[in-house]
């Protein structure tokens, strides 16, 4: 399938544009000087790396990656890694953009940042996807670090692409562990890190639903994306007691209206690769699943999935955004004029790096926590941040969107302020 470019939308936006749009209305509710703004938009620091990469057959091929750092106010970068054709200087800006007010949203101790690398995957092998991987830790193993910079997964990255980042950077800075996050457990990752972002999705959505008087039994979700966060959030929701309908992947949507087996759809994403072709579910197509007659949406494959050419098709009466930027800026404004409500990416997938922080701090007391006691953590820190942007939400008259960008500014304002920045 094409890589999907997710540059504009009616108003032309390109991805950190988009996000910048968002912060230009939230900057505007609480009256952030312009030259506030100017600083806490712009990112600290932004590094291309040239990776040259020996293929198997001996032939020489060169990627382009990056890692930017968009704000250190509140404590370390922290950002996944990307890789993805799309993944350009661009792009990786927006997310870093994104993490530092999703990291503020949950009031974890960390900064934002993004790294990623123009690369499809599926054209490399896992040796050559090692040899990748290792040349980005060398090239920007002088910018990253526990205290300073700590990735993670993100689209096509794992917990084997992180052992491999723990791997080199202890080869020549000694055994670092909390270098990364989304770790292999053996290496000191997280019990809970991989079901994070799906079960904080269901988290949030649990809080909607709530508010809204609906019983989780008669409520019907359709989850885009069967992936780390797709799968996660459909079992979540199915052991919850939600009736999951309807999912997909790249490859194709199925359908059940009376639930479908979640089980058996993770089951088969492992034998087969996708869902597709599931026993006892009907055949759609992405673009069906999203305009099904369901009570919740979760879009968590990529970006820019609901936008102004298939905004009028939805009927979800919430969204919960486990993706990264699925809506763009106007369609998220038709929908709003609609009353749909949407919980937006930086705070509904926050869930990932709730639980990173966890894990990071397991690494620094070298004591692994059980993980009842990490779940508790993630269940206490979603609950606490819904109900802080719905309060930002009712007080304002605004989206969950702006009031959560609202929360994100203040709390980086105020460190930046008392830092002296500001
Ligand atoms: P992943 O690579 O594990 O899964 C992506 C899924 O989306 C796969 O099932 C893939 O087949 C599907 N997909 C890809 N293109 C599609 C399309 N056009 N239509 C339908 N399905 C499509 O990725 P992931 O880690 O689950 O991440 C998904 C999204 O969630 C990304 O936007 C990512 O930035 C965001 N996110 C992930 C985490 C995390 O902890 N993994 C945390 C925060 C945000």
């Amino acid at each position: 399938m094409e890589p999907q470019r997710r540059s504009s939308d009616q108003r032309g936006m390109k991805p950190f544009e988009a996000v910048n749009f968002f912060f230009d209305q939230a900057a505007d509710i609480i009256d952030l000087p312009l030259s506030a703004r100017d600083l806490l938009q712009t990112p600290e620091k932004e590094l291309r790396v040239r990776l040259p990469l020996r293929r198997d057959d001996g032939s020489l091929d060169t990627f382009i990656g990056y890692r930017v750092q968009h704000n250190s106010s509140r404590g370390p970068y922290k950002g996944g890694i990307r890789y993805h054709p799309t993944a350009d200087l661009d792009e990786v800006r927006a997310l870093s953009s994104l993490m530092t007010w999703k990291t503020a949203v949950v009031d974890v101790p960390y900064g934002g940042a993004k790294g990623g690398i123009e690369v499809d995957t599926s054209t490399l092998s896992k040796p050559e996807l090692e040899r990748l991987t290792r040349a980005y830790t060398r090239a920007i193993g002088d910018v990253i670090g526990p205290s300073m910079d700590i990735p993670a997964p993100d689209m096509a990255t794992n917990a084997q692409v992180m052992a491999w980042i723990v791997d080199e950077y202890s080869q020549r800075f000694g055994h670092s562990p909390g270098v990364v996050t989304g770790k292999p457990i053996e290496l000191g990752g997280s019990p809970g890190r991989t079901e994070a972002t799906g079960t904080g999705c269901i988290i949030c959505l649990d809080q909607a639903v709530k508010a809204a008087g609906m019983d989780r039994t008669k409520t019907t979700v359709a989850i885009q994306g069967f992936g780390n966060v797709g799968s996660w959030a459909a079992w979540e929701a199915y052991d919850r007691g939600y009736k999951v309908v309807a999912a997909s992947d790249v490859r194709g949507a199925v359908y059940c209206p009376d639930g479908l087996d979640v089980q058996a759809l993770i089951e088969r994403t492992a034998e087969h690769g996708s869902i597709v072709d599931a026993a006892g579910t009907q055949e759609i197509s992405n673009d069906d699943l999203l305009a099904l007659d369901v009570d919740v949406l979760i879009p968590a494959a990529v970006a820019g999935v609901i936008n102004p050419g298939n905004v009028d098709t939805i009927r979800a009466k919430v969204i919960v955004e486990g993706a990264n930027g699925p809506i763009t800026p106007k369609a998220d404004e038709q929908l709003a004029e609609g009353g749909v409500l949407v919980v937006p990416d930086i705070l509904a997938n926050a869930g990932g790096v709730t639980v990173s922080y966890l894990e990071w701090v397991q690494n620094i007391q070298r004591f692994r926590w059980q993980r009842s006691r990490i779940m508790g953590e993630l269940e206490t820190t979603l609950t606490s941040s819904y109900r802080m942007v719905a309060e930002r939400s009712r007080k304002y008259g605004v989206s969950m969107r702006l009031a959560a960008f609202v929360v994100g500014l203040e709390r980086v304002r105020d460190a930046s302020d008392l830092r002296g920045m500001l």
